[in-house]
């Protein structure tokens, strides 16, 4: 039987139902850890921000404390939960490209320490609005550095109508808006945001973000005496789905970073004080597995299906992105992996495929299929598509199990529903 953290996934499936998310939290841990200990520089400060889109709950939320880690959001509700487990607000950094007044305002409440600004217009907003605080707000400006990476590759491209960011070819636009924070006097501005990407294999994809921005960084001050220092590259780190995934290992990608980062600001004769990044796939996905009990089997004409009692509704990136994953039946670990199934969901789609083309062992209803690395993106992208109810989720470690989430009940699913 397989073990996750030292606990069996049938006594799991048992205890909690199934579909469940299983996180193997000393797996959480130690990543942490790494992150906290691999991102440093002898010559800047450094920081590690969980971008908490990934997995989102409070008990996530305390392990990313515990470490002392900072933190990114991108909504009021991340915000308030982060609120929920006292998160020192000072190392929490608001993103998003279309962040409503009242999101903007509840981060000024709370003291949020950084807000991420996306464009214009929400540069401008938050002038008008920070007239009226009584503390400082520290500001970076997302920028478009035209570097895509959303694949082994990178490519340089022209691409400047992003949703996110000003591109680094507005120049003007991106001066307006760093002359407009540099008026404010309850504004802080610290220096430019980038993202390029998620799943990145390729680290030089990272290096040609680097050079690219510290090249802008160099311009700003040449041309308009503009001074930063605060670098903020994003984050977008790979984990392994499947044997066809090979990351850059962690601590490589990390020094390749900061080494970078370093001759770059002595290169360019830059004061670059801080750098920063944000991992929120590569912290969560590995430590996740999810729990499917097996129902229905079917032949067709071409393959044969196996039924799981989830699917699309807790995963959608197979969907959605045509993410590969691999998976074993918990019960059968030792079994010959004999036949090709399909695995398929519950969801009234035709797309609601989790894996196409696996080698399992012969499956029989009541097994209990379990997929890897579902930790990032999973839970946060849930729907309660045809009603069914979310999933629990469980961390495990060193033989016990907690619930961090409940599994909604039947009652959840009506319950904001009126009867007006
Ligand atoms: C999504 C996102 C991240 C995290 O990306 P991962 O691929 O999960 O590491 C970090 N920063 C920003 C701005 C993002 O949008």
């Amino acid at each position: 039987m397989l073990e996750i953290g030292g606990v069996r996934v049938d006594t799991l499936a048992q205890t909690y139902k199934t579909p469940l998310f299983v996180y193997d939290e000393d797996q959480l841990r130690s990543r942490l850890q790494e992150y906290a200990t691999f991102f440093q520089s002898d010559t800047m400060e450094t920081g590690v921000l969980y971008a908490s889109k990934a997995f989102s709950c409070k008990a996530m939320l305390r392990l990313v404390k515990e470490y002392g880690l900072s933190l990114d959001v991108v909504s009021g509700g991340e915000l308030y939960t982060a609120k929920a487990v006292d998160f020192d607000m000072s190392k929490v950094y608001f993103h998003g490209n279309n962040k409503s007044k009242e999101e903007l305002e509840m981060a000024i409440n709370y003291g949020v320490g950084t807000i991420i600004v996306d464009n214009l217009m929400e540069a401008q907003m938050l002038h008008e609005m920070s007239q009226s605080i009584d503390h400082t707000i520290h500001v970076l400006l997302r920028v478009n550095p035209g570097i895509d990476a959303h694949t082994h590759k990178y490519i340089v491209t022209g691409h400047v109508d992003s949703k996110f960011g000003i591109s680094l070819l507005q120049e003007k636009e991106l001066v307006d808006v760093i002359r407009t924070f540099d008026q404010d006097e309850h504004l802080s501005f610290d220096g430019l945001h980038a993202h390029i990407g998620s799943q990145i294999f390729d680290k030089n994809a990272f290096i040609a973000e680097i050079e690219k921005m510290f090249g802008f960084i160099k311009h700003l001050e040449d041309t308009y005496d503009i001074h930063l220092n605060t670098l903020d590259l994003g984050g977008g780190f790979a984990a392994t789905y499947t044997s066809e995934d090979h990351p850059i290992p962690l601590q490589e990608v990390c020094s390749t970073i900061v080494s970078h980062c370093e001759k770059q600001n002595q290169e360019l004769g830059l004061s670059i004080q801080k750098i920063l990044i944000e991992p929120g796939r590569s912290v969560v996905a590995e430590a996740g597995s999810t729990i499917y009990t097996v129902g229905f089997m079917k032949q067709t004409p071409n393959k044969k299906y196996v039924f799981v009692d989830g699917g699309m509704a807790d995963n959608i990136r197979p969907a959605l992105y045509q993410a590969k994953y691999n998976a074993d039946i918990a019960n059968k670990m030792d079994a010959p992996k004999d036949t090709v199934y399909t695995v398929a969901g519950k969801a009234c789609e035709s797309g609601d495929i989790l894996i196409e083309g696996i080698a399992l062992p012969k499956c029989e209803p009541g097994d209990l299929l379990v997929t890897y690395t579902t930790g990032a993106y999973g839970y946060a992208m849930a729907s309660h598509y045809n009603k069914n109810p979310l999933p629990g989720v469980v961390f495990c470690r060193q033989g016990k199990a907690r619930e961090v989430i409940r599994r909604e009940s039947y009652e959840h699913l009506i319950d904001l529903e009126t009867d007006e």
